[in-house]
């Protein structure tokens, strides 16, 4: 290792020790499932809106096997409003698996074979639980790395990624690599942040190229920008006797397997004379049936989609009947459904 990387690492540990005080519940667990857990539970997901999460599951399910056991239904009401839920999907196959073999997998490759875990979860849980010496690479890691050692290379590229996985590796210290691994991501969060970093009090300003050379808002490099997509549902709240349509979403999409009302998706905004004239509309609604009431508008907005949705309810009269992947329910159960988060949030107003 050269100076410059030496004193990296030893400056990242040093900071460490003096500012170990970033409190999440996971830090310092030695647990693998529990590792694990929280580690899905923030892929994607900020700290303080994951924290809750975690308690609650580890509350629900203290053991992978009781996490096993789980009917997906159970789990998934658990989960709902966390986004992204092939992860609650992967997770729950994950841990069936691991409950069959017996153990928690106790090697990089055991860990990474795990559905719905991928080169940094791996790395976290090989590293946190059992010390075993891989990086972690995270948008904090490549971000200090990028600064520090004035790398322009794009992260989001294949050379990029090999690069900077070989240089996270090259300064991970023997046998720390857990603590070591937890130091550099919340020195990034801390220290190193996206915008307005500390440089005047950083430790590592002495040898950082970014902050030498005032480039610290021109690294890390992206080769692409995020395109977001606007999409338009229109959800139909269609009452029968006291009962409420609604069906589970079975397709390649956001939200697959949590359930919905009817919906018509436009492409573009459409009111409820346009959305009327749609086959959609019109396999669902018999003509001329009023809305109940003026339409509710709520927005949700998720990585690469901007969600704008309505909510229109309608009473339909007791011999119509929709196509069979839909069933009526009581709806005064509809909480023993798990919803996509902006269904949650219209049931709620
Ligand atoms: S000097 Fe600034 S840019 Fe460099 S590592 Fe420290 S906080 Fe980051």
């Amino acid at each position: 290792m050269t100076d410059t990387k030496r004193f990296f690492t030893d400056r990242i540990l040093t900071w460490n020790r003096a500012h170990n005080d970033r409190n999440m519940p996971w830090k310092n667990e030695k647990n693998p499932y529990f590792i694990w857990l929280s580690e899905i539970i923030l892929q994607q997901t900020r700290v303080e809106q994951g924290r809750p999460y975690y308690e609650r599951f580890i509350s629900a399910y203290p053991t992978v096997n009781d996490l096993a056991k789980a009917p997906e239904e159970e789990v998934f009401r658990l989960w709902q409003g966390l986004g992204y839920y092939a992860r609650c999907k992967n997770m729950l196959a994950a841990a069936r698996s691991i409950s069959a073999a017996g153990k928690f997998p106790d090697t990089y490759e055991g860990i990474a074979a795990l559905k719905g875990v991928g080169a940094y979860t791996a790395a976290a849980i090989a590293s946190f639980a059992y010390n075993l010496p891989h990086a972690v690479l995270d948008g904090n890691v490549y971000r200090v790395l990028a600064r520090y050692f004035g790398i322009d290379t794009p992260t989001d590229t294949t050379a990029g990624k090999k690069l900077f996985t070989a240089l996270a590796n090259d300064v991970l210290p023997e046998n720390q690599a857990g603590i070591y691994n937890q130091a550099i991501m919340d020195f990034g969060a801390v220290v190193c942040k996206p915008q307005q970093p500390l440089c005047k009090t950083c430790a590592l300003a002495p040898h950082c190229e970014a902050f030498q050379k005032g480039l610290t808002d021109l690294v890390p490099v992206k080769s692409k920008k995020l395109t977001i997509k606007k999409r338009y549902f229109h959800f139909l709240l269609l009452e029968q006797n006291g009962m409420v349509w609604i069906r589970k979403r079975t397709a390649k999409d956001i939200w697959q397997n949590l359930h919905e009302f009817p919906l018509v998706e436009t492409p573009a905004p459409a009111d409820l004379d346009a959305l009327r004239q749609t086959a959609g509309f019109q396999q669902l609604v018999p003509p001329k049936t009023k809305a109940l009431e003026p339409g509710v508008q709520l927005r949700q907005q998720l990585t690469h989609q901007t969600i704008h949705a309505s909510f229109t309810r309608f009473s339909l009269s007791p011999d119509f009947s929709l196509p069979a992947d839909y069933m009526l329910v009581p709806a005064g159960q509809l909480e023993k459904y798990a919803f996509p988060k902006i269904i949650t949030d219209y049931l709620q107003r």
